[in-house]
């Protein structure tokens, strides 16, 4: 029956991608596709479709670390809570221009400057947009900023200085939010997100499944996302951190992760989809799994405050995907 229903779902979608599942298909193939493979042979074919010419690698680095006045619950980077990440302030311009250039040299494709707090000061911004003059004259990377809530000015300042992609999760839900974080309204992360889009930056906007919300809740933010129009959705996985609110929370099982991965892509069947943090945890040896599930993009390297499993692994199982 499901195997039917979700046949008929792959064609239309394949005939027209705007023809995706709707809240209740979503919802309905979320609480009785019991084994995710139906889904993930259905995501695959609709990733084949739609996005087969587009796999791409991002990288990061964790530009300012900790003391954030924020406390998302997942976080070792809140000053809430009481863990090891480092904390550190804004660092050199020429360190990140030493990494992304070691990135580029790895083979990455894209390149994120990422800041822990609210938004940026003026000094903060000064900086960052300097390295981005700097690391596009010297690489190719296309380049991204998870800097903060934006105003109309950041965001104009960012896009002069090179940078083409913005990054703001919305973490998880509306329905979910005040379970995640109480010192920010979710309309803030919601109003930055929009900012980016006028400014002109391709925007990248996702969440973290594992929280505590429901598949109800997932689907929810799919749908924000989708009804947001941002070009690229970044998925992670639960990673409890000692010391955060979260700290207790199980993993996802490898196969509701690749659930979530291929309902969202036959929810956005044309946008990027790009598989993050807690990859390596949650999925172990179904890694390898994550294109065939529906995602085109893997973060590559190090995470925020964890360690990934090393650029050349992880560039060699693309590889070995041959997709
Ligand atoms: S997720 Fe971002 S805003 Fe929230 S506590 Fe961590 S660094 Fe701060």
């Amino acid at each position: 029956m499901v195997y039917d229903k979700l046949s008929s779902i792959t064609k239309r979608i394949i005939n027209d991608p705007n023809a995706a599942i709707d809240n209740d298909e979503a919802c309905e193939l979320a609480t009785t596709t019991h084994n995710a493979i139906d889904l993930i042979i259905s995501a695959n074919k609709i990733r084949e479709t739609y996005k087969a010419d587009d796999t791409f690698t991002c990288s990061i680095i964790n530009a300012k670390s900790g003391a954030c006045s924020e406390d998302c619950a997942f976080c070792p980077q809140s000053a809430f809570y009481k863990t090891k990440a480092r904390t550190y302030p804004l660092l050199d311009k020429s360190k990140i221009v030493e990494r992304a250039i070691e990135m580029w040299n790895g083979g990455a494709n894209k390149f994120s400057m990422v800041t822990s707090g609210y938004a940026l000061t003026e000094k903060e911004l000064d900086l960052i947009c300097e390295a981005a003059i700097l690391i596009k004259e010297k690489t190719g990377l296309s380049l991204c900023g998870s800097l903060g809530v934006l105003n109309e000015d950041i965001a104009e300042r960012l896009k002069a200085s090179g940078l083409t992609n913005y990054h703001h999760n919305l973490e998880t839900a509306r329905s979910f939010f005040d379970q995640v974080c109480t010192t920010h309204p979710y309309d803030d992360d919601i109003k930055s997100v929009k900012i980016a889009a006028r400014a002109g930056f391709k925007v990248c906007s996702g969440g973290i499944m594992g929280l505590g919300e429901s598949w109800e809740q997932r689907i929810e933010l799919a749908f924000t996302l989708k009804e947001l129009d941002v070009e690229s959705i970044p998925l992670n996985f639960i990673n409890p951190i000692p010391g955060t609110k979260m700290a207790e929370r199980p993993l996802l099982a490898p196969m509701d992760a690749l659930k979530c991965i291929a309902l969202y892509r036959l929810i956005n069947p044309l946008k990027d989809i790009t598989i993050c943090g807690g990859r390596e945890i949650s999925l172990g040896d179904y890694q390898s799994w994550t294109f065939l599930a529906g995602a085109n993009g893997l973060m590559v390297g190090d995470y925020l405050t964890t360690m990934g499993r090393g650029l050349k692994i992880d560039m060699e199982m693309i590889r070995n995907m041959e997709i």
